[in-house]
């Protein structure tokens, strides 16, 4: 036999009251009648509770007795054929008469007993069992409305009464012995005490009704109806990317509905065990889907935890002093005086060194549960021997749950990685011996950065999403951004990456989407519905919006974000930049920032920083971390320079290469930008500084190729005049090449701590001899690369290979999430 239980929301309206009856059809070709359990219709224990708490302050409840009404006599109305509606009203208006005495009663006296509360209460699933038991009466023979609060017996916990399983199965099963032939609708959450007093089992008690039944008469299942896909890896209206899971023991559908969203009420879960009857939840909005599974075995899983679950507000309070150490008997003092006054712990820890104990309690009873402490270990704290205990509110629990989670080692490692790497800061931790449970306390703002942030380390087949702040719109964004729209779907499958841009400014405009701003539109986007620039706000959004696995991009060339890089760092967030300005100014700031990043457990990516794409920055870093040491490093790091060099051979004067260079885009505006080698200065700087050294940028002895007077000229065009006139001193250093056979070659040699860039002729055995176009070069002599240097070389320059350079870079960082 199959216990079918439906929440209030499938029997809130007319719409589920009639997929209700669908689904009851597609029952009826089993072997055996199900039995059906209902709830209120949704809304109306609500409204109940509130009208009783009205009548107790002497407030009208008139009006919400009217909706009552109304509620239910608008279904008997429209599901009901006109001539059989009559008896329904009629019985329906007998139960109303009964509430508003009783609702009368307690606006007379202004006095709301839990008893009378209760007896109120239990009119909403009377009503719901009388409505749908009438309307499914004219589809199914033989329907009969069960009230079951004289069938389940309860102590007189008014409000959450304790059941006697014995006595209730036996009345039961006699009961339904007796009605065999009938199709029974049961109400959900009421029962009566031994002397007929109406009781509740706690609110959300109808699926527990459902087990008891279950449990008496022995049911293969108890399917729980409600609106929801199942139970779900966490709660959805936070991480939107939880998903229903198939199948969960017994423990671990506890332990989520224990917290969190609540799919089911966990004391269901008691009988169901002991009788090993499998609960199955449904939804009846999608009664087609399987829904979840909750049985014995936890299943086979490929994910190491089920869910994650959490309770929005907690408090904790911290006792500690030296009057706890090896006392027996205070722990259980403290805990049986909260449950005198019955305060819910919700979490305990304590310290090895037994010198404070921490606990976690709902808000509401947390400056109870302080004075309760103060007053009961008023002498202890009088003598010293403790201190007054502290307390702290905004603060959530999130847990981690799973049986897989037994003897695997890694578990904790994980959860407190993508905490940490967050830069959530973690207040109390527990973990149950039995292995199913890890919960931490965390400040509540960081929640639902915590929940996403664990969801994505937990259930890694799915994708890490990476949100993504671009600074900068020229050149290397574009170039990026389309570059990532192309790769989107490849990333997905390949990388379980999704880059999802939430923020982008340029100079002028700036614009955040939470959802993600649209790759293929960002321009317009930016265009039309940015809003005027200001970095300090871009900053500001940034961090308040405590998204997880968070990057920021500078693809800018100035200095104003480099001001911000510790700000971003110590916010957690990565940052990726092919910015020179940040690693090339004093050694101080290179060490500061570094250090921030690092104390942070965030990713400060810079390879573009250095011959683009090129991996130089990431070579030297693997060369030093696996225990190499720098001899010394030559490089060419100027795509310009090399370009000029490499075309100034024939007949064409120096003057008309660099024109020409220049009219090829290869050089700045003012070509002795790249000419006066500043920026062969900076990349060589930094690599230097990877390298291990301590230099300021005056350190660095910079050649000039410019003679004087092309230096000092006021104008480009000036410039270019000096240039022409000029040719002489770059005509002679071109013949002393071609008569020793050498090229001109505008090298930066690091060196016994000494860094120099200078022109240099060099010949065909030099592996800088044979370069062409613009390429840069860099070759490392190390104590293993000792007698062949270890070279890298390519094109350093250019928008493409930039920001392919960024990119590989982001897909690290969201490796690293
Ligand atoms: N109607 C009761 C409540 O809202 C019981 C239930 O829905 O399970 O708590
Ligand atoms: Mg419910």
């Amino acid at each position: 036999m199959k216990i079918l239980k439906f929440g209030g929301s499938s029997v809130g309206s007319v719409e589920s009251i009639n997929r209700l009856m669908k689904i009851l059809k597609d029952e009826e070709g089993g072997e055996q009648k199900p039995l059906v359990v209902l709830s209120a219709m949704q809304g109306v224990t609500n409204l109940l509770s509130e009208m009783a708490l009205m009548a107790s302050q002497g407030e009208s409840f008139e009006e919400g007795l009217k909706e009552l009404e109304e509620k239910h006599f608008q279904v008997v109305k429209q599901l009901m054929a006109v001539r059989s509606q009559n008896p329904v009203f009629t019985k329906l208006k007998i139960y109303f008469n009964e509430l508003e005495d009783l609702l009368q009663g307690v606006f007379t006296l202004q006095e709301l007993s839990p008893q009378t509360r209760d007896k109120i209460l239990s009119f909403g699933e009377r009503c719901s069992v009388l409505l749908v038991s009438h309307i499914a009466g004219q589809y199914f023979p033989d329907t009969l409305a069960v009230d079951a609060s004289v069938l389940i017996k309860t102590d007189d916990t008014f409000g959450n009464a304790r059941v006697d399983m014995k006595t209730s199965e036996k009345l039961i099963q006699e009961f339904v012995d007796l009605k065999r032939d009938k199709f029974l609708f049961i109400t959900g959450f009421i029962a009566s005490t031994v002397d007929g007093k109406t009781t509740t089992l706690g609110r959300g008690g109808s699926d527990y009704t459902a087990a008891i039944f279950g449990s008496a008469l022995n049911a293969s299942t108890v399917e729980i109806w409600t609106d929801v896909d199942g139970m779900l890896t966490a709660d959805p209206r936070m991480v939107k990317k939880a998903f229903s899971l198939p199948v969960l023991s017994y423990t671990e559908a506890m332990e989520l509905s224990y917290f969190g969203a609540k799919v089911i009420y966990p004391p269901t879960m008691m009988p169901a065990f002991l009788k090993n009857i499998s609960i199955v939840i449904k939804n009846s909005f999608n009664p087609s889907f399987s829904g979840t599974i909750i049985q014995r075995d936890s299943g086979r899983s490929s994910f190491p935890i089920k869910g994650i679950s959490s309770i929005n507000k907690v408090s904790i309070l911290n006792l500690s002093g030296s009057g706890m150490i090896g006392k027996a008997g205070f722990s259980g003092k403290l805990f049986t005086l909260l449950a005198q006054n019955h305060i819910n712990v919700i979490l305990i820890t304590q310290s090895s060194s037994e010198h404070s104990i921490t606990f976690a309690v709902h808000p509401e009873d947390a400056h109870q549960a302080k004075r309760l402490i103060e007053n009961e270990f008023e002498l202890e704290i009088a003598a010293d021997k403790l201190h007054v205990p502290e307390l702290e509110g905004n603060l959530s629990v999130l847990a981690i749950v799973g049986e897989n989670m037994k003897k695997t080692p890694g578990m904790s490692g994980r959860l407190f990685y993508a905490l940490g790497r967050n830069g959530v800061n973690v207040r109390a931790i527990a973990q149950g011996s039995s292995e199913y449970n890890i919960s931490v306390i965390i400040s509540h703002n960081d929640l639902s950065k915590a929940l996403n942030a664990v969801h994505d380390a937990f259930f890694s087949s799915l994708k890490t999403t990476l949100h993504m702040f671009c600074l900068g719109t020229g050149n290397i964004s574009s170039t990026l951004l389309s570059q990532i729209r192309k790769q989107h779907e490849f990333l997905k499958e390949n990388n379980d990456i999704e880059i999802k841009m939430v923020g982008i400014s340029n100079s002028r405009k700036m614009h955040f989407n939470l959802n993600g701003i649209e790759l293929s539109t960002w321009n317009d986007t930016l265009d039309n519905e940015g809003e005027k620039a200001d970095l300090k706000l871009f900053i500001e959004e940034m961090k308040n919006l405590n998204l997880p696995n968070c990057v920021l991009l500078d693809n800018t060339a100035s200095h104003e974000p480099v001001k911000y890089y510790e700000e971003v760092f110590s916010s957690n967030i990565s940052l990726v930049t092919c910015n020179k300005l940040a690693n090339s100014g004093s050694y101080k700031q290179y060490c500061s920032l570094k250090d921030c990043a690092r104390k942070h457990g965030v990713d400060f990516f810079y390879e573009t920083n250095v011959g683009a794409g090129l991996p130089i920055v990431r070579t030297l870093k693997e060369l030093m971390t696996s225990g190499d040491r720098i001899i010394s490093i030559e490089a060419i790091l100027s795509g310009t320079i090399s370009y000029i060099f490499n075309n100034y051979v024939g007949d064409r004067s120096f003057y008309d290469v660099v024109k020409t260079a220049q009219e090829l885009g290869f050089t700045e505006p003012d070509p002795r930008d790249d000419l006066k080698g500043a920026d062969f200065m900076r990349k060589f700087l930094i690599l230097a500084r990877d390298s291990g050294l301590t230099l300021e940028p005056e350190d660095i002895v910079l050649e000039n190729i410019l003679p004087r007077n092309c230096i000092d000229a006021p104008s480009v065009e000036a410039f270019y005049a000096e240039l022409e006139a000029s040719e002489s001193h770059f005509k002679a250093l071109k013949d002393r090449a071609e008569a020793e056979n050498k090229a001109i070659r505008y090298i930066g040699k690091l060196e016994d701590g000494q860094v120099q860039i200078r022109l240099e002729l060099v010949d065909s055995s030099h592996p800088f001899y044979s370069l062409s176009g613009s390429d840069n070069v860099i070759s490392f002599i190390t104590e293993r690369y000792s007698q062949r240097p270890l070279v890298v070389k390519g094109p350093g320059a250019g928008a493409e290979v930039t920001a392919a350079g960024v990119f590989a870079e982001l897909v690290n960082v969201g490796h690293n999430a």
